[in-house]
C-alpha cells in the first residue's frame, strides 16, 4: 500500500477509497465491524444497493438500513490485469465481479480467495471485508463458499469474515 514516504512527499492520488458522508456513515461503520448493510423500502418491500436515500424501484423515501446475510451468488466477473488508476495498478491482477445478494440487490465487488479458473456463474459466495489501506474504510468483497480455496493468493489475515 502506498502512503506518504520518508521524504514527506504526498501520497499518490487514490481512486479506490470511499468517502463516507453523514448518510452513508452507518454503512461504513457496520463494514468496519464486518457487517454488510443494505437498504430496504417499506413501501414496496424491495432491497437495494448501493445505499440511496430513496427507493430506486418506487421512489419512496420510506427506506431503512437492514443487515444483509452476507450470502450471494456470482453473476459475472472479469480478471483485471491492467488498471492505470492508482492504487489499482499495484493490485492487479484482481477479480472484479458482479454478485447477486441473497436479499436481491446486485452489487459490484471483487472476488478473493479463489483458485485461478475456479469461478463459475451461480456459485455461492460469502462476504468478507477488506481495508483498502492503512486507516481506510473496510469494503465488502466476496469469497467462494466451500471448495478449494487459495488462501495464499488474495485472502489475507487483514480480512474480516463475518460470523
Ligand atoms: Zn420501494
Amino acid at each position: 500500500m502506498s502512503g506518504p514516504d520518508a521524504s514527506g512527499a504526498p501520497a499518490a492520488p487514490r481512486f479506490d477509497l470511499p468517502e463516507p458522508d453523514p448518510f452513508t456513515r452507518p454503512y461504513w461503520d457496520a463494514a468496519a465491524q464486518g457487517r454488510l448493510l443494505i437498504r430496504r423500502c417499506a413501501s414496496c418491500g424491495r432491497a437495494h444497493h448501493y445505499p440511496r436515500e430513496f427507493c430506486p424501484h418506487c421512489w419512496s423515501e420510506d427506506v431503512a438500513w437492514e443487515e444483509a446475510s452476507g450470502a450471494a451468488v456470482l453473476y459475472t466477473w472479469s480478471e483485471v490485469h491492467r488498471n492505470d488508476l492508482p492504487p489499482f495498478g499495484a493490485q492487479v491482477p484482481y477479480t472484479a465481479a458482479v454478485v447477486d445478494l441473497a436479499e436481491g440487490p446486485r452489487m459490484m465487488t471483487r472476488i478473493v480467495g479463489h483458485l485461478a479458473g475456479g469461478l463459475r456463474a451461480g456459485m455461492r459466495l460469502r462476504v468478507v471485508f477488506r481495508a483498502l489501506g492503512e486507516g481506510a474504510p473496510a469494503v465488502p468483497v466476496f469469497r467462494p463458499v466451500g471448495g478449494r480455496l487459495d488462501d495464499q493468493a488474495e485472502f489475507t489475515s487483514a480480512d474480516k469474515e463475518i460470523r
